[in-house]
């Protein structure tokens, strides 16, 4: 699905040096290149502060955890997204309303937005799936006619844009009050192990996230508040410093595949493509079509059968998983969301991808279809 290795010997010498460096210094935590990266990511985002932290699903509890929350207070997060955007709510105490998702590019439903509302609801997390910002327009609209917050969780879209109907653009997760990110390896802008950060424009908040995120400590040893530890490490800092300059070079790369596929699957009508966001660019964390004909399983053996990767992100919505049967969810609440798990498949798509690759992908789906 990515091609990490061959991301890593373009750029090995710059890579190898600041790994090397960071071990000559040996200030393996909180060393200067984490401060060094929070600023040059603050700065390519446009956004006053960026906290850095161990990895995404952190990022995400801390935030909620500035938000002051109360146990029982409501927060609405999309059905269909990764585990870990409601995993925390539940961690928290706090209760995930899901909401449905578009079928054409998967962002939460922003119009059910004012149906899930109640007197306990705080919190709105849109979740910029695959690569593209959902409807922050309406959803910052809806946020704040009930006074609520929205976190953003950026972990897929890093580097995307969002245009505002006033021409204002800004970055994925500097529009809410918070958002979050995570360096996953195979994540646009990825790390070599764990990492994640969590930006902000409110200099109040940051404070109290920076002081969340260390154990609730402004001054060493005098805690304010219950915390966590969650720290990005001073070699993950030293590599994310570099790829960050070349984020969007490697964003502009999976465009470029996506556009192949795109022409591709043109004259295909078992594949639907990817829809776009009409106010924001794309990133393509993940290319993710639409298998129409109920053959997305067989298509994936198929594939899988000429060593051809293939993934289903998700295979199962958040509210029929054992884990959040409890909120009492049934099947058929989440129409959307149900089908697209059975629908969607992520194809392989990274800035390392050849034409002839790609072109070898292309045919084989082609001949799974016999045209
Ligand atoms: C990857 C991801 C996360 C979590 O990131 P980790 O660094 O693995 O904890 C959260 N939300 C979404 C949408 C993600 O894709």
């Amino acid at each position: 699905m990515v091609d990490l290795q061959g991301q890593y010997r373009k750029i090995k010498d710059k890579i190898d040096e600041a790994i090397v460096s960071v071990i000559h210094e040996g200030v393996f935590i909180n060393g200067n290149e984490v401060k060094e990266f929070a600023l040059e990511l603050a700065n390519y985002n446009s956004v006053k502060n960026v906290i850095t932290c161990a990895n995404g699903t952190d990022a995400l509890q801390i935030a909620m955890m500035a938000l002051d929350f109360k146990h029982g207070d409501e927060i609405i997060v999309p059905a269909f997204t990764y585990v870990a955007t409601v995993e925390v709510i539940s961690l928290l105490g706090l209760t995930p309303v899901f909401i449905d998702v578009l079928p054409g590019t998967f962002e939460l439903d922003a119009t059910q937005l004012k149906s899930k509302i109640t007197s306990r609801t705080v919190c709105i997390v849109p979740v910029h799936l695959y690569g593209q910002c959902s409807n922050m327009e309406e959803i910052l609209k809806v946020a704040k006619e009930n006074n609520l917050r929205v976190i953003e969780d950026v972990a897929q879209a890093l580097g995307s844009e969002y245009t505002f109907r006033s021409g204002l653009k800004q970055k994925a997760g500097t529009i809410g009050d918070i958002g979050t990110t995570s360096f996953f390896p195979s994540k646009n802008l990825g790390c070599y192990g764990d990492g994640g950060a969590i930006m902000t424009n409110d200099s109040e908040l940051a404070q109290k996230i920076r002081m969340i995120a260390n154990h609730g400590q402004k001054e060493k040893y005098i805690h304010e508040v219950v915390g966590v530890n969650s720290r990005l490490d001073t070699i993950q800092a030293a590599i994310l410093r570099i790829k960050l300059s070349y984020l969007n070079e490697y964003n502009k790369a999976r465009n470029s595949v996506a556009e192949r596929y795109d022409k591709a699957f043109e004259g295909l009508t078992d594949i639907l493509i990817p829809e776009r966001a009409t106010f924001s660019t794309h990133v393509f964390h993940q290319y993710t079509v639409k298998v129409k004909s109920g053959s997305r399983d067989e298509l994936k053996k198929f594939l899988q059968s000429k060593n051809i990767p293939s993934m289903i992100y998700y295979p199962l919505p958040l509210h029929l998983q054992k884990a959040y049967r409890g909120y009492g969810y049934p099947e058929g609440s989440f129409p959307v969301s149900e089908r697209l798990c059975e629908q969607v498949l992520s194809l392989p798509i990274h800035s390392e991808m050849k034409e002839d690759q790609q072109a070898f992908i292309i045919d084989n789906i082609f001949n799974f279809f016999n045209v």
